[in-house]
């Protein structure tokens, strides 16, 4: 089976094809930067980071954009309030979403852009918007006439023929009952941050910033568009109008959103406190990784529903994964191959990669690991697993960690390396073979203390960092 995806566009699961022979040119609506991420935002990165590691997997090169809003509504209206400039407003919350998505193992794109480092392209689009007859100047600002482009709503297959013409829309988001002229350029406003322009000084609307930016890096033609499914409306839609006003031609092949996560069976909301950041979930104690895990674990075009109860069924799936992949490292099997062992494992692979290729089913690929997990376990406790049998079992470990990426547990900064560990290791196996119990004791405590657990084992001494 070929790999396909979920196109809002066309409401249909369609087969994968990039424009051009395994290139993937890729955008993702990036964080708007007056706030630090909730989990909410960190899942809908999470997808993308899911979908661009198993595009890799499936031989896919990737250009990939995200951009960085640091210019919108909520930013000025902050940095006036505490009376700072917009970069200075923005900066430590642009650095704090980085440190979040490095936390959570979700891979940079190829290139991340500032908004505020593209007016000038901005600017330049809306002339142009303006010369094709799509645009019209109002007090001072300039807006997106809508019912210039009648295939406005086929992105989130609405009807808007019978909005009223002429009436206009200032704020960046609106209801989809509010669709009316969207602004491009907004006057300046007393102190606000402003932008010189042949318009008059002010400053871009929130959705020509995509449009300008991701035709900038990636052609006019983007083979996906990512975002999470509160964007489709009215920023998407904007975003189709103006880049299909702009070039003639179709701006995005598909579309993918991600979609909501609920806290505690509740949309998650600062009034009924379930509101939580990353860095509130680590304050509590938990493993990224697991953070990671949970968010992973259900398809990202459905509901989630977040729990803590769910996050510490994370980290257990966690312990479970990294046991078993020491077992297979450290254990003395039996020589030889079990056959029906060697066949569980392909199996595993080929219903885990079926998985990924149907719109990134990660539930279903999990399954199909830990039902491997379970059987390869059992075949251990029972002798019948094999010397022959852990490559296998390793490479299908691999594949999925390749996509995951939760086994190999986050090693800290100023954490002791592989071959401090292993060295601490040998002096603590040397202190008990000379006797020196309260020096091997001291050594186990030294290295607990670094999060290293060790356990003596028939076979010698295993490690893990916990
Ligand atoms: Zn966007």
């Amino acid at each position: 089976m070929a790999l396909r995806f979920y196109n809002t566009l066309t409401r249909r699961l369609e087969e994968f094809q990039p424009r051009e022979d395994k290139l993937v040119r890729m955008y993702t609506c990036g964080p708007t930067v007056y706030d630090y991420a909730h989990i909410g935002n960190l899942k809908s990165f999470l997808f993308q980071d899911t979908l661009r590691r198993w595009l890799r997997y499936r031989g896919y090169k990737l250009d990939h954009v995200m951009n960085i809003t640091d210019v919108e509504d909520k930013i000025i209206r902050n940095a006036i309030e505490r009376g700072v400039s917009l970069a200075e407003y923005t900066r430590p919350y642009e650095e704090a979403f980085l440190e979040d998505i490095a936390t959570l193992r979700i891979e940079r794109p190829e290139r991340l852009v500032r908004a505020t480092e593209h007016v000038g392209d901005m600017v330049a689009a809306i002339e142009k918007l303006s010369q094709k007859g799509f645009a019209y100047e109002s007090d001072g600002s300039v807006y997106y006439k809508i019912d210039r482009f009648p295939e406005y709503g086929k992105l989130s297959h609405l009807d808007f023929k019978g909005q009223r013409a002429g009436a206009r829309v200032d704020v960046d988001e609106y209801e989809k009952d509010d669709a009316r002229d969207f602004v491009l350029w907004k006057q300046r406003k007393d102190a606000e941050p402003y932008w010189d322009s042949p318009f008059g000084d002010g400053r871009p609307g929130w959705h020509i910033e995509c449009s300008v930016m991701s035709m900038k890096y990636l052609g006019d033609t983007l083979d996906i568009h990512t975002g999470g499914v509160d964007l489709t409306f009215p920023h998407h839609e904007n975003e189709i109008a103006q880049s299909e006003a702009l070039t003639g031609k179709q701006f995005v092949r598909c579309w993918m959103h991600c979609e909501h996560l609920m806290v505690e069976g509740q949309k998650m909301s600062k009034s009924l406190g379930n509101f939580y950041t990353l860095r509130d979930i680590l304050a509590k104690g938990y493993e990224p990784d697991a953070v990671r895990y949970l968010l992973a674990s259900v398809q990202y075009r459905k509901k989630m529903n977040f729990t803590f109860e769910g996050l510490k069924g994370a980290a257990a799936s966690l312990e479970r994964l990294r046991n078993f992949k020491l077992r297979l490292e450290t254990e003395k099997f039996p020589e030889g191959v079990n056959e029906p062992v060697e066949t569980a494992a392909a199996e595993a692979r080929r219903r885990f990669e079926e998985a990924m290729d149907d719109d990134l089913n990660t539930a279903e690929a999990l399954g199909a690991v830990f039902e491997f997990i379970r059987d390869a376990n059992s075949a251990m406790d029972d002798d019948s697993f094999r010397t022959g049998n852990a490559a296998s079992a390793l490479d299908l470990l691999a594949r999925f960690d390749s996509v995951f990426d939760v086994i190999e547990p986050a090693v800290e900064e100023g954490a002791l390396s592989d071959e401090e560990v292993e060295r601490l290791i040998a002096e603590r196996t040397e202190a008990r073979r000379s006797r020196d119990f309260a020096r091997s004791d001291r050594i186990r405590d030294e290295l607990l203390e670094q999060g290293i657990v060790i356990e003596d084992t028939r076979d010698g001494v295993r490690w893990k960092r916990k």
